[in-house]
């Protein structure tokens, strides 16, 4: 039950064992391009305008290349912070020496649009607004597009951290009016780790010939000069990934983002309710809930190591939270093939381990 990399469709893991492949012939330059126009779709990106690069690596990778590619010497971005991968853009940023300002609401706290508006005119200097959609250290879901709107009225392009939200939340590049999304292949889109994502506008790709290059194997403007204009990898792909998911791009498109996220979000009224009847809270208010993650606070008297190692034993992982949330609350993943059976299992389990019974319904 931890947010990645999660149980996968019996077809995802069967690609796995394709036919061993030179990634210079044209069968890989084929099955790469097919996997990024998927991409493109599932972000709601649109084939003329947007394009995708697909890098082998985790999602760490995606955000980490488009953070150090598209943010040029002579601007600077405002990292809006409300969890632990908000904080790693700002960390990112120091890592590079990239000019950043930082919105902190604070962990598990609502983005407040007007002190991002705020922030951008105190600092005209600043071209980029860097933000996560689903803050994965506490389950909130931010409304990226809000924050798009003010980041575009104040004339900054936006980096969206979506690696535990595309696929099962609403996201539009062309709609939102988007400029970079980083994503991963073993979260929402349910197939198995090795590649991250990162999707954008043709032209703002071509436009980062004017932006210092600072990584040799993160460079986005080499990747697309490779992946797109080139159709061949710059460097040496994990081929069986690739085959893995482009199977499980497949089956997500034919399931539909919006039917993906309310199959999501049904697992997880279920288990909240669940929990709920166990005497145990949750974080966050209902409505500031992603589809795939909750928080759950620990019960008195039981460490997380006791709850962890108790539910294992009965066939559960379950995931520890981070930074300020760590001591007091554990999280549960409804991402991937997991079913309500799954769930009333894991509540089972939950009410042994605890030592806790169900208050009715
Ligand atoms: C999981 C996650 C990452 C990091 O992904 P890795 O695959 O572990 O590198 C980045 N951002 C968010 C929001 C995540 O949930």
């Amino acid at each position: 039950m931890n947010p990645g990399p999660v149980m996968v469709d019996e077809r995802v893991r069967a690609a796995l064992t394709g036919p061993d492949l030179c990634h210079r012939e044209p069968e890989f330059s084929a099955l790469m391009t097919r996997v990024r126009e998927r991409v493109v779709e599932v972000c709601g990106g649109t084939r003329d305008e947007h394009a995708a690069v697909v890098l082998t690596g985790s999602g760490t990778s995606a955000v980490e290349a488009a953070l150090s590619s598209v943010v040029p010497d002579d601007g600077g971005v405002l990292v809006v912070e409300n969890g632990h991968y908000g904080e790693r853009f700002s960390e990112l940023a120091d890592l590079y020496g990239l000019r950043s300002a930082r919105v902190d609401f604070g962990w598990s706290q609502p983005v407040d649009l007007e002190r991002v508006a705020e922030a951008l005119s105190a600092d005209p200097g600043l071209t980029h607004v860097a933000m996560v959609h689903h803050e994965t250290s506490t389950g909130m879901l931010n409304d990226v597009a809000a924050v798009a709107r003010v980041a575009r009225a104040a004339g900054c392009a936006t980096i969206v951290d979506a690696v535990s939200s595309v696929g099962a939340e609403r996201l539009h590049l062309a709609d939102d009016g988007l400029d970079w999304v980083a994503g991963s292949a073993s979260k929402c889109l349910e197939s198995v780790p090795g590649l991250g994502f990162v999707c954008g506008r043709r032209d703002g790709f071509a436009a980062l010939d004017g932006v210092r290059r600072r990584t040799q194997y993160l460079d986005l403007r080499r990747h697309f000069a490779a992946q797109v204009e080139a159709e061949a990898p710059a460097f040496t792909p994990a081929i069986p990934a690739f085959y893995a998911f482009d199977v499980a791009l497949e089956l997500a498109l034919e399931e539909g983002v919006a039917a993906r996220g309310e199959r999501y979000r049904r697992l997880a009224d279920r288990l909240r309710e669940g929990v709920r009847r166990l005497g145990l809270t949750l974080l966050l208010d209902p409505a500031e809930r992603a589809a795939s993650l909750t928080a759950v606070r620990l019960p008195d008297g039981l460490s997380l190591a006791e709850l962890h190692d108790g539910l294992k034993d009965a066939g559960f992982v379950i995931y520890a939270a981070q930074g300020p949330l760590s001591g007091d609350f554990f999280r549960l993943s409804t991402m991937g093939v997991m079913t309500e059976r799954h769930i009333d299992g894991f509540l089972d389990a939950l009410a042994r381990v605890t030592g806790r019974s169900a208050a009715p319904a």
